[in-house]
């Protein structure tokens, strides 16, 4: 029986993905994973990429399926603000020609790179070039002998021991490890048994978590139970959705917290008396506020009689009526505009906060 009492938690020692510390005192970071492939599909990443960096990613994943996307993968490295994780499965090459591609990180599933003598081969060569490697231990892949086992959590940790071992008899330290469950109390148990056993960085997520709302839901809960006792290194929110929206949820959960500082929007649902669209304003601007990095509160709400009244924490406002549009600080009305102008001085505003 493993105590997982406060004090046995291990201090995760620190692996640097690129340049971009995990574990130790440092930040927990915010990761998504490109949702289309990107061999011959490079055109317009840049911009991408960039806009994912402003949003709060620290590091992205590309699933890297063959040899042509690794012949890919040194521009897209090039592309990126951010270091870049390859992700393999099943072919041993792949992985060791994706370590000559300027990548930070290797996620590989050992269970399915095939005999042992691969996994050894691809580690020797993490190992000689620096390169960490994210061992993902994921609910649905376990090996057959552990699959069995009534209680997941365990089962999950098992396939972990074994991963450990092979990784330490080729002398392989500089490791990251996940262990993802689509069910909400096997992903927090699982990690919180690691974390008591092991000080390997752990990189957090819920697999198949599933869309939008669902997934939100069942990361938060694991998540912020994790991280609120002082588990996890970096996360990633998976989602049916957008990228975008996998990095702001996470950056969301981090501030929730008080783990990340960045820009917090907070917005009335509207009711009866709503005269301001706050869900089209925040549909237009939205992502336009998160990016402006400003570590401050912005309230968008629905109607001028209360609106202001009840974000007056806020340290900047919108909100309007008919055909025009209220701007305020810290409850303090700034002016009256018209809803062209109301875009351009709120903007302003928000960029000499
Ligand atoms: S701010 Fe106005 S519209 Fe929004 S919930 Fe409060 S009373 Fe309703």
């Amino acid at each position: 029986m493993t105590d997982t009492t406060a004090s046995s938690i291990k201090k995760p020692k620190v692996v640097m993905v690129g340049e971009v510390p995990l574990g130790g005192d440092h930040p927990v970071t915010v990761q998504s994973m490109l949702i289309v492939p990107f061999s011959g599909r490079l055109e317009g990443l840049g911009e991408r990429f960039q806009a994912f960096k402003a949003l709060g990613c620290d590091i992205l994943r590309v699933a890297v399926p063959d040899m042509k996307s690794v012949k890919d993968l040194p521009q897209l490295v090039r592309l990126a603000p951010f270091p870049v994780v390859a992700d393999i499965h099943f072919d041993h090459r792949i992985a060791l020609a994706a370590l000559d591609t300027g990548i930070a990180k290797l996620r590989v599933n050992p269970g399915n790179l095939g005999p042992e003598w691969k996994t050894l081969e691809v580690l020797k060569k993490a190992g000689d070039k620096g390169i960490p490697v994210r061992v993902g231990i994921n609910s649905g892949s376990l090996p057959q002998k552990v699959k069995d086992k009534q209680d997941q959590a365990s089962a999950m940790i098992l396939a972990a021991e074994e991963e450990i071992e092979i990784m330490e008899k080729g002398r392989f330290y500089n490791a990251v490890f996940s262990l993802k469950s689509s069910d909400v109390e096997t992903t927090y148990r699982a990690n919180e048994l690691f974390a008591c056993r092991y000080d390997y960085p752990l990189h957090l997520g819920v697999t198949e978590a599933g869309p939008l709302v669902e997934g939100i839901v069942k990361s938060t809960l694991a998540l912020s139970k994790l991280l609120a006792r002082g588990i996890g290194s970096t996360l990633r929110v998976s989602l049916s959705d957008s990228e975008e929206n996998e990095i702001i949820t996470g950056k969301s959960i981090l501030r929730a917290l008080g783990m990340s500082t960045g820009t917090d929007i907070v917005s009335c649902p509207r009711c009866g008396r709503s005269t301001f669209d706050t869900q089209a304003f925040l549909g237009a601007y939205g992502d336009r506020i998160r990016k402006s990095g400003k570590n401050i509160t912005v309230a968008v709400m629905g109607c001028t009689v209360n609106g202001p009244g009840e974000a007056a924490a806020a340290d900047l406002g919108i909100t309007g009526e008919g055909n025009h549009r209220m701007i305020f600080r810290k409850g303090e009305i700034l002016g009256r505009f018209s809803p062209e102008e109301a875009v351009r001085v709120f903007f302003e505003e928000l960029e000499s906060s």
